[in-house]
C-alpha cells in the first residue's frame, strides 16, 4: 500500500442520497484503520473553497450509519467550475496538508474531481452516491435502493385510496433522465404502465392501455411516470387523458423530495460500507481518477473516461416484466 498518502479529505457533493452517511463513516474508519489522518470537507466543493475543513476521528462518525442525509452537508458549487475557484480550493487543501481526496456524489461531482486531479495531481477517488442509479460502471449507486423502497411504500398507500374510489393515479417518481427508479417501482407497485425517459411509449399507446383496463373491469390504475419522461410528466399526462375522455376519475401525485430522505436500507448501508473501504484501499494501492463501482457483486474501479462515455442502460428485463404484468 502507498504510504506517501498521509491526510485524506472526504466530502459529499451534488444531490444528497440516503446512505451517504454510511459511506462517510466507512471512508473515515477505513482511513484510520490504515493509520491515515482524515478530514471532512463541509458542503462539497463549496466548503473546499471556503476552507470549511474539520479533522475527523473514528468517533466523529458514530451513530450515523442509519441516518439519512449527509452529516458533511452537500452543495452544488458554481465557483468550483471556475479555474479561480479550484485554485482557491487547492490552496486550502495544501494548508491542511491534505494529499488525497474521496468524493461521494454523482457524475457531476466526478467530473469536477477529474478536472481537479488533472490540474493539481491530487490522488482522488469517487464513490457513486445518487438515488438516480444513472452512472455507468456500477450496477447500483448509493441511495437508489432506499429511494425506490420509499417510493414503493408511497405507491402502496396510494393504491389503497385509488381502490376505494376506482381512481386512475399518475405518480411521478424521481430519477432525472433515468427510468431505473420508475421501472422498478412500476413492477413492485403493480403499475398498469411505466413511462420512462428511455422508452418511447406514445400517448396513444398509453391511452389504449388505460381504456383496456377500464373495459376489463380494473378497479383502479396506477401509472408510474419518471420525471424525465419525454411524453410529459404526471400532471401533463393526466391533463391529456382528461381532455380525451371523461371516463376516468384522475389524480396526480408527485413524490418529489420525500424519496431522498429517510433511513437507508440494509442494502444501501452495506453497499456504502463496501464502497468506502474500497475507495481508501484503492487510494492506498495507488489508484486515482477512478470511481468505485459494484459489478456482479464485486468491487471494481472505473476510469473517468469509461464512465463518461457510457450510459447505465435501463434494465431491459425489468422493462419486459413490467409490460407482461400490466395486463
Ligand atoms: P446528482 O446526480 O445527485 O445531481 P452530481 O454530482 O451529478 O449529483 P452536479 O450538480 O452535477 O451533481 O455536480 C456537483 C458539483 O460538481 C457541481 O456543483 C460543481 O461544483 C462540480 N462540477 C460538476 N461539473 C463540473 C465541471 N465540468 N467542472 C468543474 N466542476 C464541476
Amino acid at each position: 500500500m502507498d504510504n506517501k498518502i498521509s491526510k485524506i479529505g472526504v466530502f459529499t457533493s451534488g444531490g444528497d442520497a440516503p446512505g451517504m452517511n454510511a459511506a462517510i463513516r466507512a471512508t473515515i474508519r477505513a482511513a484510520i484503520y490504515y493509520n491515515k489522518e482524515v478530514y471532512g470537507i463541509m458542503r462539497g466543493y463549496e466548503g473546499m473553497i471556503d476552507n470549511e475543513i474539520v479533522k475527523m476521528g473514528a468517533r466523529s462518525v458514530g451513530n450515523i450509519l442509519q441516518r439519512g442525509g449527509t452529516i458533511l452537508k452537500t452543495a452544488r458549487s458554481e465557483m468550483f467550475r471556475t479555474k479561480e475557484g479550484r485554485e482557491k480550493a487547492y490552496q486550502n487543501l495544501k494548508k491542511c496538508g491534505i494529499d488525497a481526496l474521496v468524493a461521494i456524489g454523482g457524475d457531476g461531482s466526478f467530473t469536477g474531481l477529474h478536472k481537479f486531479y488533472e490540474e493539481f495531481n491530487i490522488p482522488s477517488i469517487c464513490i457513486p452516491g445518487t438515488i438516480d442509479n444513472d452512472i455507468a460502471g456500477t450496477d447500483y449507486t448509493i441511495g437508489f435502493d432506499t429511494a425506490t423502497n420509499t417510493a414503493v411504500e408511497a405507491i402502496d398507500r396510494i393504491r389503497d385510496t385509488a381502490l376505494s374510489h376506482n381512481r386512475l393515479f399518475f405518480i411521478e417518481v424521481m430519477g432525472r433522465n433515468s427510468g431505473y427508479i420508475a421501472v422498478n417501482c412500476g413492477i413492485a407497485g403493480g403499475a398498469v404502465a411505466v413511462i420512462l425517459p428511455e422508452e418511447t411509449t406514445s400517448f396513444d399507446q398509453l391511452f389504449t392501455l388505460l381504456e383496456k383496463g377500464g373495459k376489463t373491469n380494473k378497479k383502479s390504475s396506477l401509472v408510474v411516470v419518471a420525471e424525465g419522461s419525454k411524453i410529459g410528466g404526471a400532471s401533463e399526462l393526466a391533463k391529456m387523458v382528461a381532455e380525451r375522455s371523461n371516463y376516468f376519475d384522475i389524480k396526480v401525485t408527485i413524490l418529489g423530495h420525500m424519496q431522498r430522505g429517510g433511513s437507508p436500507t440494509y442494502f444501501d448501508r452495506v453497499l456504502a460500507s463496501k464502497m468506502g473501504v474500497a475507495a481508501i484501499e484503492g487510494l492506498l494501492a495507488g489508484k486515482s481518477d477512478v470511481m468505485v463501482g459494484i459489478r456482479d457483486n464485486k468491487m471494481v474501479y472505473n476510469e473517468f473516461n469509461t464512465i463518461m462515455t457510457q450510459t447505465h442502460e435501463i434494465d431491459s428485463e425489468a422493462l419486459r416484466i413490467a409490460k407482461i404484468l400490466s395486463i
